[in-house]
């Protein structure tokens, strides 16, 4: 970890409304700068290899940065649980999603405070974390995130339920360890489901322990996936 980094960042708080895979829900974005939510995920090999969905392959970072915008105007909103819970949409929540960008486990104080108040709120929980060695507090809370099925099956093995992002997933996908994996439904069914509709993420529901995620691609690079044939079909074969 760079020893400039801070160990602990604040969090933004935001009723999600326009998010189509998601669904309504309550969002927590890491940090209240574009630079300190970037630190809070070092470390993690989805920021160095550009394929983080949040930070390169969405409009994610840019609606952090616009409520960065708008919380430094005067009279800004300041994004915080209690101006969450005042928005008059609050009731179309159907979840409290934990680090919509950057690593939750870096900001942990406003992280144990939104899981407190879920369940005060009576709402799930999804979250996920590049650095569960950190945070062992959390599992069964929350998810651990990897690349590598062998990692998945260490994290399995050690009682976290686990997102793995996955190159060209499909369903009843066994690790080499035996264990079962899906492929995310929001996914595998071209958006027909959201998070809220499925919430397999909750560690609360029960499910296979390994949900895999497509392999994201920069936004500057997913030209190149479609104008590549092989690349296409072997997208379409797997939707
Ligand atoms: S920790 Fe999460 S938000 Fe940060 S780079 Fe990794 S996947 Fe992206
Ligand atoms: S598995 Fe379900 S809850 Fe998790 S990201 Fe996909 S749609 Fe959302």
């Amino acid at each position: 970890m760079n020893t400039l980094m801070k160990t602990e960042y604040s969090s933004m708080w935001v009723l999600s409304k326009n998010n189509t895979k998601t669904g309504v829900c309550v969002a927590q974005y890491i940090g209240r700068t574009d630079a300190e939510c970037m630190e809070s995920c070092e470390g993690c090999p989805l920021l160095e290899s550009k394929h983080c969905y949040a930070h390169f392959a969405s409009f994610v970072r840019v609606s952090h940065i616009r409520m960065i915008q708008c919380m430094e105007k005067e009279n800004g909103k300041k994004y915080t649980m209690k101006e969450v819970y005042q928005d008059r949409f609050f009731r179309a929540a159907r979840f409290i999603r934990l680090g919509a960008r950057g690593d939750p486990s870096r900001s942990k104080v406003d992280t144990e405070q939104g899981m407190d108040v879920a369940k005060i709120w009576n709402l799930p929980v999804i979250g996920y974390t590049h650095f569960p060695e950190d945070v062992p507090q959390w599992k069964g809370r929350m998810m651990a995130s990897c690349s590598e099925w062998e990692e998945a099956d260490e994290l399995v093995a050690d009682g976290w339920k686990v997102a793995m992002d996955y190159e060209f997933p499909h369903s009843g996908i066994t690790s080499p360890d035996g264990h079962q994996a899906i492929w995310c439904p929001h996914e595998s069914t071209g958006g027909k489901v959201t998070c809220g509709e499925c919430l397999l993420c909750c560690t609360e529901k029960e499910s296979v322990p390994i949900i895999l995620f497509k392999h994201k691609l920069p936004i500057w690079e997913k030209g190149r996936v479609n104008v590549g044939r092989n690349k296409r079909r072997n997208v379409s074969e797997v939707q």
